[in-house]
């Protein structure tokens, strides 16, 4: 797995909302960007938790089960 991924800029700057756009919409003003691009929080990308409030790192959002 990658470590960084890229920002949408168009997300921030409203243009994009595409649910198939590659790019992370960010929308939690507390993950740390630089280079346009935000770090994969390892915590919760292996474990689905992490323990960090308003972690600086980005959590990927899981596919919730179909319930
Ligand atoms: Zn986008
Ligand atoms: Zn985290």
């Amino acid at each position: 797995m990658r470590d960084t991924l890229l920002v949408c800029p168009d997300f921030s700057a409203g243009l994009c909302a595409s649910p198939y756009c590659k790019k992370v919409h960010l929308s939690e003003d507390y993950v740390e960007v630089s280079n346009g691009s935000v770090t994969v929080c390892r915590d919760f990308a292996t474990r689905q938790t992490c323990k960090r409030s308003r972690c600086k790192f980005y959590h990927i959002p899981v596919d919730l089960p179909p319930s």
